[in-house]
């Protein structure tokens, strides 16, 4: 992996965005000094590479947005607060980011994606970054990934109008699921925890992420 020397890739510069990051919150130093060491200019477009390490959301292609990252600092904390998770399925690959930051703390990322041309450039810097407990698929990721299910946490990057009951199916007694819902006008991030016989809902914090979508491309 190269980041030598350039600007924008300086200690200095990645520590102010963790500085941002704890002052709206996040209190998991797990989570915080990973987003400190992953190079989130591997994750965008060169002519981008500039803004990497703004607190800001940034275009990946196919109308697709790398996420916050204060958002997956948000959402990685929420999954993980409750203790440590073993195998843990992810919605939206997207440039892999988020996976990224996840992957060193769980014991298993199983990563989906409907659009094949993001998937397979995440996949080469999981590869380039030698992130190997991750396995991607190709897939609609709305139907979950039942082969591997139950999880014990499932996290989403891309925006259903509801909690899709699919995916509840797919968690343990006891997981815990992040994700945002709703339209582009209201949208909420909410942890659902699912129990014996049925769910739980938190309300998080308003969100506003790209919609979940049916299908692949
Ligand atoms: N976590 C990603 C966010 C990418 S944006 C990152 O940080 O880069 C959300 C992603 O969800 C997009 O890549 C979009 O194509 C994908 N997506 C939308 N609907 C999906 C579905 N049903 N199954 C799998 N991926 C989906």
């Amino acid at each position: 992996m190269s980041h030598s020397g350039i600007g924008m890739t300086s200690q200095r510069t990645r520590e102010r965005l963790i500085e941002r990051i704890r002052a709206q919150g996040v209190r998991d130093e797990k989570v915080l000094s990973q987003i400190l060491n992953t190079p989130r200019h591997l994750f965008i477009d060169e002519a981008l590479s500039s803004r990497a390490y703004e607190d800001t959301a940034l275009p990946i292609g196919k109308s697709q947005t790398i996420s916050q990252p204060y958002i997956v600092a948000r959402m990685t904390e929420a999954l993980l607060e409750h203790g440590p998770l073993e195998n843990v399925l992810e919605v939206g690959t997207g440039s892999g980011y988020q996976t990224a930051i996840l992957s060193p703390l769980v014991r298993r990322v199983y990563t989906t994606e409907r659009i094949e041309s993001l998937l397979s450039q995440a996949r080469s810097r999981f590869h380039q970054l030698r992130l190997i407990n991750i396995r991607t698929r190709h897939t609609d990721g709305g139907l979950g990934w039942p082969q591997y299910a139950p999880f014990d946490g499932i996290i989403v990057t891309a925006a259903p109008l509801g909690v899709p009951l699919a995916l509840v199916q797919q968690l343990r007694v006891g997981g815990r699921m992040v994700l945002p819902v709703g339209d582009k006008d209201k949208q909420a991030l909410v942890r659902v925890t699912k129990t014996e016989d049925s769910h739980d809902i938190e309300m998080l914090e308003a969100a506003s992420f790209v919609p979940l979508l049916d299908g692949v491309k």
